[in-house]
């Protein structure tokens, strides 16, 4: 080593960034049980396909780090269910909340051919008014896309925020 290296690694020497040992995790067994899903979020979302379950939780997790809680209002449907939410706003009272018959034109909440799993949830907010307009919608909506679902938020007919799904 010569003088000048020496010197270099002298001067280089206070400079050196301190190294800090990171711990990975390791995804443990059991690692269900760390879900924030309820008991209830679980039984919802019982049928559905396991990817989304998993980034159903990833989401909640998330939103539970800044204060915000939100559930499972629907997984997988029944073509009766389906039938039943088409007909409403055409056959039976209130809004049109979907454009899938449930047969012709299958809902993502309905067993999928491929699998056999629903591939669609739907969220609200805890709380007295769990769809109340004041809900962070849209944090929600991007915190499912960046988990790689699809938000039916982005959706115009029906726009529907407390959807999300596989894509
Ligand atoms: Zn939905």
């Amino acid at each position: 080593m010569t003088v000048a290296q020496r010197l270099g690694r002298f001067l280089l020497a206070p400079f050196k960034p301190t190294l800090r040992v990171v711990e990975v995790q390791e995804p443990k067994e059991g690692a269900a049980e760390q879900m924030v899903l309820t008991a209830r979020d679980q039984a919802r979302l019982k049928g559905c396909a396991p990817a989304l379950i998993t980034k159903v939780d990833q989401v909640l997790t998330a939103l539970s780090a800044v204060g915000v809680t939100m559930f499972v209002t629907e997984g997988l449907r029944s073509t009766e269910r389906q039938q039943a939410l088409y007909a409403q706003g055409r056959t039976a009272p209130g809004d049109r909340v979907t454009n899938c018959d449930g047969v012709v034109l299958k809902s993502n909440h309905q067993a999928h051919d491929s699998d056999g799993f629903g591939h669609a949830v739907d969220l609200a907010f805890a709380g007295a008014d769990p769809y109340a307009e004041a809900h962070p919608w849209t944090l929600y909506g991007l915190l499912a896309e960046q988990v790689g679902l699809k938000w039916g938020g982005r959706w115009t007919s029906p726009h529907d925020r407390p959807h999300v799904e596989l894509p």
